[in-house]
C-alpha cells in the first residue's frame, strides 16, 4: 500500500536549495494528516554529509545515492535513480520544486510511473474525507485558482513553486534514519555529456532566496528608475524585484517579477515603491515579514498590507534612504 509523503530535496554543486528544505515544512503538515512519514530523495555525488541539514528540516527518513554518474544534474540518471526508489518505497505523494530540475525531471516520472503530475502548485492540502491531496495551482494565465485531485493513481505528484511554503524552524537535536541505496547505472544512462556549465556573469540572488527586497513598479518612471533602487539594495545587502507593469514594459527582466504570475517571496524586509498594489502582486508578497510602502497615492491599496506607509514622491524619498544607509 502506497505510503509516506517524499520530497525531492534538489542541489546545485553539492548545496541543498531552499525549496526543498519550504517542502520538508509542508510535507510535515501533509504526513502528519495521513498519520505518515517524512522522507526526502537526496541524489549527488559526495552528497550523505547533507543528510543531516534533511533530518534537521524534518525528514524522518533520508534516502539517498551516492554516484559519480549524479555529480551534475542529468535528467536519465536523476529519472532512473528516482523511478527505482518510487518503485521500491511505493510513496503516496511526492513533492519537487518547480525549478528548471523539478520542471525537467518530475513529468518524466509520472509518464514512466504512470500517475498524474500538477505542476506549479501554490497550496497543497489533505482532503479530510477522502484523504487525497488537494492540488492548488493559478490556470488560465493565473485568472483563476485550480484545484486538482489525482484520485486513482499513486503517487500523487506535484511540482511547487519555490517561495511559497514555509520551513521548519531548524532542529539541531532532530535525527533520522539514513538509507542508502545502490543504483545501477551504465554508460547509455548518461545519453547527454555535460561540456560546460555556464553561470550567469552577474552574480544575481534569486528573488525568493533574498531576505531583503526592494521592488519597484511603474511608478519608478523608466528602466533608468531601477538604478537608484539597485543603489538602495547593494546598500542593504538586498536584491531589486518589481511588479509586472514594468517587466511587460521590457524595463527590466522576468525573474525578478513578483506575483501570482511572477515569483512568490517571504522576505523579512520588502520595500514597495511606485508599486499599487494590485490583488495579483499581494498575491506574491504579502506573507513577507515587514512590508514598507512608498507610494505618491494615499489610497493605493498596497497601503492595506504594508506595516509602515509613506505617501510622497519617491525620486525624494530613495535618494535619502541611500544617504542614510550610506551614513552607517
Ligand atoms: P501601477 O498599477 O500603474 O501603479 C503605479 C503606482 O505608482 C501607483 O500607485 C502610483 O500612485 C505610484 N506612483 C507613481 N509615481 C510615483 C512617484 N513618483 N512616487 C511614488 N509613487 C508613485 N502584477 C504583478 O505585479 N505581478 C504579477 O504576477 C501579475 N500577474 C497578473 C496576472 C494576471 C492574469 C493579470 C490580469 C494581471 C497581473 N498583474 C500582475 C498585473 C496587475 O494587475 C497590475 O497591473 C500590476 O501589478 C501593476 O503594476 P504597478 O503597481 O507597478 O503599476
Amino acid at each position: 500500500m502506497s505510503k509516506n509523503v517524499f520530497v525531492f530535496a534538489e542541489q546545485r554543486d553539492g548545496v541543498l536549495q531552499k525549496v526543498g528544505i519550504e517542502l520538508l515544512g509542508k510535507a510535515n503538515e501533509l504526513a502528519k494528516d495521513l498519520g505518515q512519514e517524512v522522507v526526502a530523495m537526496l541524489l549527488g555525488d559526495n552528497i550523505k554529509g547533507q543528510a543531516d541539514v534533511l533530518f534537521h528540516h524534518g525528514a524522518d527518513k533520508v534516502i539517498v545515492v551516492d554516484d559519480p554518474m549524479l555529480k551534475e544534474y542529468v535528467t536519465e540518471p536523476y529519472a532512473k535513480a528516482i523511478f527505482q526508489i518510487t518503485e521500491k518505497y511505493d510513496p503516496e505523494i511526492v513533492l519537487y520544486g518547480a525549478t528548471s530540475i523539478g520542471r525537467d525531471l518530475a513529468p518524466r516520472l509520472a509518464a514512466r510511473i504512470h500517475t498524474g503530475l500538477t505542476a506549479d502548485c501554490t497550496s497543497l492540502e489533505i482532503d479530510e474525507e477522502s484523504k487525497n491531496l488537494m492540488m492548488t495551482r493559478p490556470a488560465f494565465g493565473g485568472n483563476l485558482m485550480a484545484t486538482i485531485l489525482c484520485e486513482e493513481h499513486r503517487p500523487q505528484m506535484a511540482t511547487v513553486r519555490p517561495g511559497v511554503m514555509t520551513p521548519l524552524a531548524t532542529d539541531h537535536d532532530r535525527k533520522g534514519e539514513l538509507i542508502e541505496e545502490k543504483v545501477e547505472f551504465s554508460d547509455a544512462d548518461m545519453n547527454v555529456t555535460v561540456r560546460e556549465i555556464a553561470k550567469e556573469e552577474e552574480k544575481k540572488k534569486d528573488i525568493t532566496e533574498a531576505n531583503i527586497l526592494v521592488s519597484g513598479g511603474r511608478g519608478i518612471g523608466g528602466p533608468e528608475g531601477f538604478k537608484q533602487l539597485q543603489q538602495l539594495a547593494e546598500e542593504l545587502g538586498g536584491e531589486v524585484s518589481t511588479s509586472r507593469a514594468t517587466v511587460d514594459a521590457g524595463w527590466i527582466e522576468k525573474d525578478r517579477q513578483v506575483g501570482q504570475t511572477g515569483k512568490t517571496v517571504r522576505p523579512d524586509l520588502y520595500f514597495a515603491f511606485g508599486i499599487s498594489g494590485a490583488i495579483q502582486h499581494l498575491a506574491g508578497m504579502e506573507e513577507s515579514d515587514l512590508i514598507i510602502a512608498i507610494n505618491k497615492n494615499d489610497t493605493a491599496p498596497i497601503f492595506d498590507v504594508a506595516d509602515l506607509g509613506i505617501v510622497g514622491d519617491l525620486n525624494a524619498i530613495v535618494p535619502k534612504l541611500i544617504e542614510e544607509y550610506q551614513k552607517e
